[in-house]
């Protein structure tokens, strides 16, 4: 599909062939997820190229963060169909003597799913797997800012799906805008809360149901742990999925840690030590760290950094590279809370850290603000642990790791609050994707006299 031209007929044709029924069928769902399949192993050069392109990925982390993690959720999808789509029986009250009822998931039509630039792949075809898993129609949006993966997206992928089903249009926000005027079953929505709100309240013309994925600030709690090989365990963990996954750039990256202030200096110096480890001397030659995803969003990083306010709190890193778009992987100290790198979403490689007199204080520092998509808790003490998983709330909680929950069909992934709306992976996505219809079957053979008027002292038994 070209642009939006001739839109609302090609829309109108999607509905129509959806009506067919042929997007139902158990084989056609299984032959759209091979071919996604398909189109991830044999343009895979072509997929690192365009993330290369459009991010500086690394192919390693192209790999572990989009094409291996889609190939996973694709065959899992082929794994699960059959028993997903299944029908499961459900329990009736006394009353309906004789009586059946069952769960009949089906799909819901033709759905809309408008992506994000930072995994533009995984962030596409992930939703993309749930909505033809469940038997949709969809029409797909990726993100303008990562226009080669765009473009491979609309050109490519559809040779591989059937395209009276599928459609992937490009564009940016009048596009969006244009497509949010349509009738959609559902709109699946990744991206920022102020483009969260546009859609959110376009949706209410049709009331269509809406999942947003969100973001916001997830923060890392880190106790004072005592063994070395922890220390060393958690450091390279926060670093590995902070920088080591697009750059910060993630919806899911540690915005900023929380740790008592003792600890700090010893969390700095082997931060330091790591990220020399990890990224070489001169991080700017490095090919293991993305660059920022366009000039725009650079100046928002630099602007975050070059805050007078925050001058004094760099203690590693901080230097700038415009025209390679790179940032170094920085870390501060306590910048004021009221600064803009403590308030907004950071979304790059930069890496505050909060100092609490203890540890315990991190759960009021986050309860404090608005419910993150993720909380990260390095720490050994059961009794915080406890405290951690029943006083707060967050989209996701890991103990002991970050980012790793994403790669997990078995968990449901999405916001609460503020970081989102709805939730897919696994049979997550296939759930978001359908309707649950409530089908009884009842018999003609018998019933409770008492049910019908004239009523009398009996009181209905169910
Ligand atoms: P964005 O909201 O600017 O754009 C997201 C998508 O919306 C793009 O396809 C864009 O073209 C489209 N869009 C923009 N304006 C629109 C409009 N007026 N009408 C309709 N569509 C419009 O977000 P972004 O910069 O692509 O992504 C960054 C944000 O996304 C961050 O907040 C991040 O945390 C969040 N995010 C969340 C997840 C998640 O899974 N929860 C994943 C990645 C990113």
């Amino acid at each position: 599909m070209e642009g939006v031209k001739g839109l609302e007929s090609d829309l109108e044709a999607m509905r129509q062939y959806f009506r067919s029924g042929k997007t139902k069928d158990t084989a056609w769902r299984q032959s759209q997820l091979k071919g996604l399949l398909l189109f991830i192993k044999e343009n895979e050069k072509l997929i690192f190229n365009a993330l290369k392109k459009d991010l500086g990925k690394h192919p390693v982390e192209a790999y572990r963060d989009e094409v291996g993690t889609v190939t996973k959720s694709i065959n899992f999808a082929l794994h699960g169909l059959k028993e997903w789509m299944s029908s499961k029986t459900a329990k009736l009250p006394r009353v309906a003597l004789l009586s059946s009822a069952e769960l009949v998931p089906e799909p819901l039509g033709l759905v809309l799913i408008i992506s994000s630039w930072n995994f533009p792949f995984g962030l596409s075809l992930e939703p993309l797997i749930g909505a033809i898993a469940a038997g949709n129609t969809a029409v797909l949006k990726p993100s303008e800012l990562a226009p080669a993966s765009a473009s491979l997206l609309a050109n490519v992928l559809p040779s591989y799906l059937d395209i009276k089903a599928v459609k992937v249009i490009q564009g940016g926000p009048a596009v969006g805008e244009r497509l949010l005027q349509q009738k959609w079953d559902k709109i699946f929505f990744t991206g920022s809360a102020r483009v969260g709100r546009i859609i959110m309240s376009a949706a209410v013309n049709h009331l269509t149901p809406t999942v947003l994925e969100l973001g916001g600030k997830s923060p890392a709690v880190v106790d004072s742990l005592a063994s070395s090989w922890d220390k060393q365990v958690t450091v390279n963990r926060i670093l590995v999925s902070k920088f080591g996954a697009c750059a910060g750039q993630a919806c899911i990256a540690i915005d900023y840690i929380l740790v008592e202030k003792r600890f700090a200096p010893t969390l700095v110096e082997l931060m330091k030590v790591m990220i020399k480890k990890m990224f070489g001397e001169n991080p700017r030659e490095t090919n293991t760290i993305a660059r920022i995803v366009n000039q725009q969003h650079f100046l928002r990083l630099k602007n975050l950094l070059r805050d007078p306010a925050v001058q004094n709190s760099i203690v590693y890193g901080g230097s700038l590279d415009e025209k390679n778009l790179f940032v170094e992987p920085t870390i501060l100290v306590d910048p004021p809370l009221d600064a803009a790198i403590m308030t907004e979403e950071i979304f790059g490689p930069l890496l505050p850290i909060i100092t609490l007199d203890n540890v315990e204080d991190s759960i009021a520092f986050i309860n404090s603000k608005p419910k993150p998509l993720a909380i990260y808790a390095f720490i050994k003490n059961e009794k915080l642990k406890r405290r951690m998983l029943s006083e707060t709330s967050s989209g996701s909680l890991v103990f002991n790791d970050a980012v790793i929950q994403y790669a997990a069909d078995s968990l449901p992934f999405g916001g609460i609050g503020e970081s989102g709306v709805g939730k897919y992976h696994g049979k997550f996505s296939f759930d978001t994707f359908s309707h649950y219809k409530a089908v009884t079957r009842r018999s003609f053979l018998t019933d409770f006299w008492y049910r019908f008027p004239p009523w009398n002292d009996y009181k209905l038994l169910l």
